[in-house]
């Protein structure tokens, strides 16, 4: 897991951007890469579309995980098992074929005497999703960014999706799904705390 994040690059700055105008014109040379003409009526807005729409798509770049999950948390008194939030609906993209990814992840974690916000967790699924991935790499990005912020007893994290470069292209496998999970302390030392974890998310 270590390997698989330190090698994730850090969020890109504004200075590292190509301009609006060059982002506009990669997008003409694609269009006519797919056998397109660029200067068609219906096609004359799309480069421009595709530059905003790419700023929202990949938005995760600019924020950090650190950043949504604070350094403040609420204090509990008395309550100490399983927080579960589960199916947080995702959009990603692949970094291979830069294809979406569609899923939905689920995040545990055994609180040690605090807690995250219920909303930060669904954030934290946003700015990993909301860049280039690998499920893997999304999956324990997720979960070490929990760990190291929260501290909590364990964090348990699953994430199901549909790869769209494998629906679309290639081997066409059309509905299969890719499961992926990441466990960390007593999540991956106590089988019955990955149980539960597991039914939990099952259970409709
Ligand atoms: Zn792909």
């Amino acid at each position: 897991m270590d390997a698989i994040v330190k090698n994730f690059p850090q969020p890109n700055r504004d200075s590292d951007r190509p301009s609006q105008q060059e982002a506009e014109e990669a997008v003409r040379v694609l269009l006519r890469w797919a056998g397109d003409d660029p200067t068609r009526e219906g096609l004359i807005e799309t480069p421009a579309r595709v530059a905003k729409a790419y700023r929202e798509l990949f938005a995760g770049y600019d924020m950090a995980a650190e950043d949504v999950l604070g350094r403040t948390f609420e204090e509990v008194a008395g309550y100490d098992d399983m927080v579960l939030v589960k199916d947080i609906p995702f959009y990603s993209h692949c970094e291979h074929h830069m294809v979406p990814i569609i899923g939905k992840a689920h995040v545990a974690y055994m609180p040690d005497g605090r807690v995250l916000g219920l909303s930060k967790i669904a954030r934290v699924v946003e700015i990993y999703g909301r860049r280039l991935q690998t499920q893997e790499t999304m999956t324990a990005q997720i979960a070490r960014a929990i760990d190291d912020t929260l501290q909590p007893r364990g964090v348990a994290v699953m994430i199901e999706a549909e790869h769209m470069c494998m629906a679309m292209r290639g081997v066409q496998k059309q509905g299969s799904t890719t499961l992926t999970t990441t466990f960390t302390g007593t999540f991956k030392t106590e089988p019955a705390d990955q149980a539960r974890f597991m039914s939990m998310v099952r259970s409709r």
